[in-house]
């Protein structure tokens, strides 16, 4: 068993090119490989047996929790039938077909069809290619920039990269490329005036929004780019009237609205999309992550039914559209998004999110909110984050070199439990799967007060 580890360890460190990784620190055996091996509910194991409870859900991807059968038999039966058809040129499979009207009946009021990929990031991608099509067909070839918010996540690719606003994801990158501008984050913690209310900062938010469409000329501005709340950005839910006050300055430009709902779609928030919680009548919806619960890559763009319109259009001027993935709507990764879709309704997971969230969250709240080192404890549903602050009466942050937020995280582990260290900020982010139990949850905020105590040994309270 030990020799075995060893070995992998050692086939990691020498050939494994890991994604978001220190690749020196790694290569080198300074920091940690954790091969993971079976999962049940909120739990996962690794090889050498060790269990946590993920309250990360992977990447806040598997919400209804590991180890769910109806998934497996969904894929193997799949498998069994038919593993792959292509679904160019009208083709298709009872699966693909049935989820995508899933999809369309699940979502926000106005929606169409639903164009599949296999990442957050390439179901960006379309949705940028679509913009541009769909102003092309209108006649508007100079309206093609796209607006994007600073500390936004929005994908990993040249554009997609482009549009996050974090700048670990542009540094030595040559990103951000044209034509991707980036706005005001709706991030009330970190705002530049404190003596602003959040109603004060979500107006600041659109006007500042509105002053760079007028700089750049509306007839430039294609479309605006948002997750609902804030994901790796911060776990960042916007103030009460933030996305009403954007959506008027989008509609005074015509601009469209791209609501990247990776995270937030099928019930992180407690209502199905986070659309449907702030209010949002979006043009483009970007989903992945929970379509599946991250048992198969599967992607989508849903497609409002005022830019279907549009689209068809060009189809019937310029030919079929240019635009396809040979694994668009891959019969495998459909039938996890049915049987995962299915198991949402049946296991009550979105009420679950709503009513364990509001539980999660105030008990986090009550075990840490007076921390002298803690500067705001905020979420949604079932996102939430803890930020370290050095002082709390000043708002001053930790020199980043102190790496506090890692240190918490690592603590927590320590403890059993899977948080994240947010990328930009010493903050603790916690997502865990939609399925969790109050005792689950205490179990969560137990471990966090305990690794922020070990963070900070002495003088906890205020
Ligand atoms: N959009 C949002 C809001 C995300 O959180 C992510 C990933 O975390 C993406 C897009 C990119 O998705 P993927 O990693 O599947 O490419």
């Amino acid at each position: 068993m030990l020799n075995d580890n060893n070995q992998l360890n050692a086939w990691d460190r020498d050939h494994f090119f890991h994604p978001s990784t220190h690749m020196g620190t790694h290569a080198r055996g300074e920091s940690n490989t954790r091969v993971m091996s079976s999962g049940e509910g909120v739990y996962i194991t690794d090889k050498t047996g060790r269990q946590s409870l993920d309250a990360f859900a992977g990447l806040y991807c598997v919400n209804v929790g590991y180890g769910r059968q109806k998934i497996v038999d969904a894929i193997a039966e799949q498998a069994k039938n038919l593993a792959y058809y292509h679904a160019y040129v009208g083709h298709g499979t009872k699966a693909s077909i049935t989820l995508a009207r899933m999809i369309v009946e699940r979502s926000p009021k106005g929606m169409s069809r639903v164009y599949f990929g296999l990442s957050g990031s390439d179901a960006n991608e379309t949705n940028l290619k679509l913009i541009w099509y769909y102003n092309n067909v209108l006649g508007r070839p100079e309206k093609k920039k796209i607006i994007s918010r600073w500390r936004g996540y929005h994908g990993s690719g040249v554009m997609t990269g482009s549009l996050t606003g974090l700048e670990l994801f542009h540094r030595a990158f040559d990103l951000p490329r044209t034509p991707i501008l980036h706005t005001e984050a709706p991030y009330y913690f970190r705002r530049a005036d404190r003596s602003q209310t959040g109603e004060q900062f979500s107006q600041y938010c659109a006007d500042k929004l509105e002053e760079m469409i007028l700089a750049e000329g509306p007839e430039t501005i294609a479309a605006f780019i948002g997750e609902p709340v804030l994901g790796t950005g911060g776990i960042v839910p916007p103030p009460a009237d933030y996305w009403e006050k954007i959506q008027a300055v989008l509609a005074k430009y015509d601009v469209l609205l791209v609501a990247d709902e990776v995270i937030t779609g099928f019930g992180r928030l407690g209502t199905m999309f986070g659309s449907d919680r702030y209010g949002m009548s979006p043009d483009l919806i970007t989903i992945a992550k929970g379509l599946t619960s991250a048992y198969a890559p599967l992607s989508g763009s849903i497609v409002s039914d005022k830019m279907w319109q549009v689209l068809v259009q060009g189809s019937d001027r310029m030919g079929a559209i240019g635009h396809g993935w040979t694994y668009s709507a891959h019969p495998l990764c459909v039938a996890a998004g049915i049987a995962n879709l299915e198991l949402i309704d049946e296991m009550n997971l979105v009420e679950n999110a709503f009513s364990v969230g509001t539980y999660f969250r105030q008990q986090l709240t009550d075990a840490l909110s007076e921390h002298r080192h803690v500067g705001e404890v905020r979420g949604e549903g079932l996102m939430a984050a803890v930020e370290f602050v050095e002082d709390r009466s000043d708002r001053r942050f930790f020199d980043p070199s102190k790496a506090i937020g890692q240190k918490v995280a690592a603590a927590l582990l320590e403890r059993g439990v899977i948080g994240r260290a947010m990328p930009q900020g010493d903050i603790l982010g916690l997502a865990p799967p939609l399925c969790l139990t109050r005792e689950e949850a205490d179990v969560i905020v137990k471990a966090a007060r305990a690794a922020v105590d070990a963070v900070f040994p002495s003088g906890s309270r205020l």
